[in-house]
């Protein structure tokens, strides 16, 4: 158990203009910093009919910084579990730099990136998973986003996993009794029933495993790829799903070379955009190198949208191209339909395909809809957890310790047994990193380095 005795401070409002901004502070020196900087604009209440919310001046050797609420939130009842106060003071930058400097002028130091959450953290509040979702909160980009990422905070995940850790260690501790007998005395329904806790919990695992395509969009959001041959109609498409002119369309094939990307939402799905050069053969270096970079790009992408020109009729390469593609998930846009239909529409090899007018906004709903549909991201997605590719990485070592262990408890092997002992004590040395029942100093850095400072 880690021993916090200090006292933190940071602004917790993002810099620039606003309405008001506010300073929090975390630990044993917090009411004194009241007392020694706050003068309250009313006889100061006593301590126990304290409000927790009271008007009043900062005011820093002899200086009136200025008007400010004090919020006093006491431990245990506080965001860190310490005791927390908050000024709430005018927005802009100076005021609040300004408090925050006379803050730390007492026994007060200036917190790191996600020191109160990782106080709330080690102070027993939240447990690892749920401080991951209050970073996935501040980030989310769309509501859908948002509403998966409170679940977790709600601590939906953390359940899941906790009730996976208890099937295994109530399995592992009837096994590690069990070695101490004979296999005959064991009564004749204890592997069976071993093994079948087991396969529950690898289930489990597997269901929580299944959510992570969906999960993995909400959280970093789909990465749509729009590909295709010079002048196709691709920057105007990119324009025409971004509402704005980002990207120049020109009449001049070629003119978009490096990879261009911008963030949309979709029917509340986050979206990556990503407008890449022309799909084509060019003796020109540079040129080359977009295509290397567009096919690096459409290999990595969720959805490819492959527009064509659809007035002219489809060259070999067109069709070598549309052969390579993965069918789950490629739509081919036939842009420009305005001039005529001239391409095969035979040829798609069971592509989707849907007809547009880029430059006027014609087949952008049609379009939308069946990325949606691609994604396979439900309506009812929300209800499900958000796994990251650290939550990932444990369920999928888990998953498969869990599968050897099985398979030994197979074999009706004795010798196996105290085997499959140690495999499911590494199983939940594993499990308890992800919700913190064990952790290590890089683990906590990894997770709350990446937040900002007053989080
Ligand atoms: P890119 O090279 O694939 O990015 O193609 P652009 O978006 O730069 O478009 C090439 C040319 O086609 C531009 O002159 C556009 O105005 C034009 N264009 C794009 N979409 C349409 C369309 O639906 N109909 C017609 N008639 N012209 C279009």
């Amino acid at each position: 158990m880690t021993v916090i005795n200090d006292t933190i401070a940071a602004i917790s409002t993002a810099p620039g203009e606003g309405g008001i901004a506010i300073i929090r502070i975390s630990g044993p020196e917090s009411l004194p910093v009241a007392d020694k900087i706050f003068k309250c604009s009313s006889p100061r209440p006593s301590e126990r009919q304290a409000p927790a919310v009271i008007h009043g001046y900062i005011i820093s050797e002899g200086e009136m910084i200025d008007e400010a609420l004090l919020l006093i939130m006491r431990a245990p009842r506080s965001y860190t579990r310490e005791d927390v106060i908050e000024f709430q003071c005018h927005g802009g930058s100076i005021s609040a730099k300004r408090i925050l400097r006379a803050v730390l002028k007492e026994k007060v130091r200036l917190a790191e990136p996600g020191e109160f959450t990782k106080r709330a953290f080690l102070n027993g509040r939240i447990d690892l998973l749920q401080a991951e979702a209050v970073l996935d909160i501040i980030r989310a980009r769309t509501d859908r986003s948002a509403a998966a990422a409170v679940e977790q905070l709600e601590g939906n995940l953390s359940d899941s996993f906790n009730d996976i850790y208890n099937t295994i260690i109530r399995a592992c501790a009837d096994l590690e009794a069990a070695l101490d007998f004979i296999e005959d005395e064991l009564p004749g329904s204890f592997m069976p029933d071993l093994i079948q806790r087991l396969k529950d919990a690898r289930q489990k695992i597997n269901n929580i495993l299944s959510t992570w395509d969906e999960g993995h969009i909400l959280r970093e959001g789909a990465l749509v790829v729009i590909s295709g041959k010079p002048n196709a109609g691709k920057s105007t498409l990119l324009n025409a799903l971004l509402g704005k002119d980002r990207v120049i369309v020109s009449p001049v094939p070629g003119t978009t070379r490096d990879v261009i990307e911008e963030q949309i939402a979709i029917d509340g799905i986050p979206v990556r955009l990503v407008d890449t050069a022309g799909l084509r053969t060019s003796e020109c270096s540079l040129e080359q190198e977009g295509v290397r970079r567009a096919r690096h790009q459409i290999e990595k992408a969720d959805i490819n949208l492959h527009v064509i020109d659809a007035s002219k009729k489809m060259e070999p390469d067109d069709y070598q191209n549309i052969i390579s593609f993965d069918p789950k998930k490629t739509i081919i846009v036939l842009n420009k339909i305005d001039l005529g239909i001239a391409v095969d529409q035979i040829s798609f090899h069971g592509h989707a395909s849907i007809k547009t007018q880029a430059s006027v906004n014609k087949g952008l709903k049609e379009i939308k809809k069946e990325i949606v549909k691609k994604l396979g991201v439900s309506k009812g997605s929300v209800h499900q957890c958000v796994i990251s590719e650290r939550h990932r990485n444990i369920l999928l070592a888990s998953q498969g310790d869990l599968t050897e262990a099985i398979e030994m408890l197979d074999a009706h092997d004795d010798s196996y047994l105290v085997l499959v002992a140690s495999k499911l004590r590494s199983t939940l040395e594993r499990l308890a990193l992800a919700t913190g029942k064990k952790y290590h100093q890089e683990l906590l850095d990894s997770i709350f380095n990446r937040f900002c400072i007053g989080k």
